[in-house]
């Protein structure tokens, strides 16, 4: 992630990431009291960097903060103007980025007085690789909505998404499904989902999902691309039904299944909708226009 070399953004300065020190006597190590995002910024046909949806991400970090009383004393236009600069001192020509709002010494379980943001950014490969997934339907359920803001990309509740996905890759799965406290299906570790049937595509609805920027993408592009979309709860007896199914995230973007529990898709991957997805997917990012031979209707 880092070298001696590397530059991060640190409460208004740039500093070296090896330099860079924090208290360990704070709230945000020992209770995991602390939010982040996960960002990209790709590298477009001019040579130029783009953060893709840098302010969406931006008000989530805000968004998220404000859900667990977190102070958000930045001025996110600011911030993405430092996480350019820490992309360019970096010389990254691809960039995963991680703004990590953090919480100052405190012991007690008092919501935060005050708050302190770092940027890193580093080049990062498609995080669940580009090889269709063996997926498992973990025995860890996500987080009850009733017992955290399960809408805050709050560092704590990652401990939920390891060892659910620590469960998959025991087992020699490529990763985990997580349903939520009622049985129907929610997410990924870090990723949200959607299946193929008879020609649309489905996904849960909010209420016990993060809601993914790269899933509102998803929708986008289903409208410009005339494929039904429709969000709806649905149990993993209807997902194993499903034509084929993919998982979608900023790290992961966009990822195909190979089977689940063992089960394979009807569909091959390169004939289903998740496969148009994913390459308008990457034209969006890119900012390239759609191949018009990829539109459905
Ligand atoms: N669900 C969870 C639990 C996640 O950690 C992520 C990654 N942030 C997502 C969904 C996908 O969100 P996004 O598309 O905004 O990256």
């Amino acid at each position: 992630y880092y070298d001696g070399n590397t530059v991060l953004y640190l409460d208004g300065a740039f500093q070296k990431a090896s330099e860079a020190k924090i208290d360990l006597y704070g709230q945000s190590l020992h209770y995991g009291y602390a939010v982040f995002e996960g960002i990209r910024a790709y590298m477009l046909a001019d040579g130029s960097m783009k953060i893709f949806k840098a302010k969406e991400h931006f008000d989530r970090l805000k968004r998220s903060c404000e859900l667990v009383h977190i102070p958000y004393p930045f001025n996110n236009e600011e911030l993405i103007e430092a996480t350019y600069k820490v992309i360019e001192a970096n010389g990254l020509t691809g960039a995963y980025i991680r703004p990590l709002v953090f919480c100052p010494p405190d012991m007690s379980l008092k919501a935060a007085a005050s708050s302190s943001i770092m940027i890193c950014a580093w080049n990062w490969g498609a995080y669940l690789g580009d090889k269709l997934l063996r997926v498992m339907t973990s025995s860890y359920q996500r987080p009850n909505p009733e017992s955290f803001q399960i809408e805050s990309k709050s560092s704590g509740l990652y401990v939920n998404s390891i060892l659910a996905s620590q469960e998959a890759k025991g087992q020699g799965y490529d990763e985990a499904l997580l349903l939520d406290i009622n049985g129907f299906v929610a997410e990924g570790p870090g990723a949200n989902l959607f299946f193929e049937k008879k020609g649309g595509l489905y996904t849960p609805p909010r209420g016990h999902i993060l809601p993914g920027i790269t899933r509102a993408t998803v929708i986008e592009l289903c409208h410009e691309l005339g494929i039904p979309v429709v969000e709806k709860f649905f149990t993993v007896d209807e997902l194993k039904q499903a034509d084929a199914v993919f998982y979608c995230g900023t790290a992961a973007e966009i990822v195909g299944w190979e089977s689940l529990d063992g089960q394979p898709f009807g569909k091959s991957w390169t004939g289903s909708l998740g496969r148009i997805i994913q390459q308008a997917y990457k034209a969006k990012v890119l900012e390239q226009s759609i191949k018009p031979e990829s539109k459905v209707a």
